[in-house]
């Protein structure tokens, strides 16, 4: 049975144009762009672009999106409302445009592991309408790009799983894409095997000047991209760079862990009533954003002693910035969906 990848591979080829790009055209664009599932709204209204060459993710818990939109910017669903356009092209009608432009690394494996390294990237090759020197040379250069040519005649089962993932990015490129799309490419790899696929994504957008989009729900792998777009629900609840993104809160976090969440509302009414600031209620937690934290900290515990069971205080991260936007914890949508 083919692949999807197989699928769009083959289709792609049949489009019969070389992959000219549009100038002055952002890599992805989305305009407006939703989906819904009959009742259910997965994507909301969402309007970004990203930007030549730069590594974007997607970051959001189970649930946020991430999988709908990798879908339709993959060509293998049509959105219900809006436009995703891949160099210009739009996905929905101009599928095969897209698919010459992008190469695709699913989450799920596509390699035939009863063959070569070599002979999978042959038989992508051929999907792609490749053939003769040409294809040679081409599986030459991304064997070489992702470190792998000294395993080219070695039988894919025989690889390490970071190895298999990098004949699956060798895969995806072999017909020069200008746009890569990787689903939550590092899940199952070893930390070391994660270090080398970023290694190999930004050599990509460094010497290749490809737009490589990634989608996570990992905010340590978030941190490793250009910019991002976090989704929540559907919607984009944020755009920037990690670092612009948490610059925007001010301060510090500081954070009054109580025994309930009754008691945390209670004691977050008393912070904002005496100290003019405006708390979040996060479960048991009262979170304050604070120039100068630890003083802050120390007023309050004076102020409310005995309501407090625990304090800290830290620098923003990427889960602050979503708890700012969405009032609740990046984590919580998945438990919800489990129980
Ligand atoms: P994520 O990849 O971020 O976990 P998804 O795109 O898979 O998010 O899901 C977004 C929303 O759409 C969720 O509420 C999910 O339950 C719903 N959804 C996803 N696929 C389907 C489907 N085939 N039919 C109905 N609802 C779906």
């Amino acid at each position: 049975m083919a692949t999807i990848q197989q699928t769009h591979a083959a289709s792609a080829a049949t489009a019969g144009a070389p992959a000219i790009e549009i100038a002055g055209q952002s890599p992805i664009q989305l305009d407006w762009l939703s989906h819904d599932y009959g009742s259910r709204l997965a994507l909301d209204g969402l309007t970004f672009d990203v930007r030549p060459a730069e590594i974007f993710g997607l970051l959001g818990p189970n649930g946020s999106g991430k999988t709908t939109l990798f879908r339709i910017l993959s060509t293998l669903m049509v959105p219900t409302g809006g436009h995703a356009r891949i160099a210009g092209f739009d996905v929905a009608t101009a599928p095969n445009q897209v698919r010459l432009r992008t190469g695709i690394v699913f989450q799920q494996t596509s390699l035939d592991v009863k063959l070569t390294v070599g002979e999978n990237l042959m038989h992508q090759g051929h999907l792609y309408g490749l053939s003769g020197s040409h294809l040679k040379s081409r599986s030459k250069e991304v064997l070489d790009r992702v470190g792998l040519t000294d395993r080219k005649n070695d039988l894919v089962e025989t690889l390490s799983g970071g190895q298999k993932r990098r004949v699956e990015l060798a895969k995806g490129l072999i017909h020069s894409p200008s746009v890569l799309l990787l689903d939550e490419p590092t899940t199952g790899l070893d930390p070391g095997a994660r270090i080398d696929l970023w290694n190999y994504l930004r050599i990509l957008r460094d010497q290749q000047g490809v737009t490589v989009l990634v989608t996570t729900h990992l905010m340590e792998e978030a941190e490793h991209c250009d910019r991002l777009a976090i989704l929540s629900e559907g919607k984009l609840v944020a755009l920037g760079s990690p670092a612009e993104l948490k610059a925007k809160i001010g301060g510090d976090i500081v954070q009054f862990e109580t025994a309930t969440p009754d008691a945390a509302n209670a004691l977050g009414a008393r912070i904002a009533a005496r100290f003019a600031v405006a708390p979040v209620m996060v479960g048991n937690a009262v979170r304050v954003e604070r120039e100068q934290g630890h003083r802050f900290l120390t007023e309050v515990v004076e102020a409310f002693p005995g309501e407090i069971v625990s304090v800290s205080v830290s620098k923003p991260s990427l889960e602050d910035v979503f708890i700012q936007h969405t009032g609740h914890r990046f984590w919580l949508d998945q438990d919800e969906e489990k129980s």
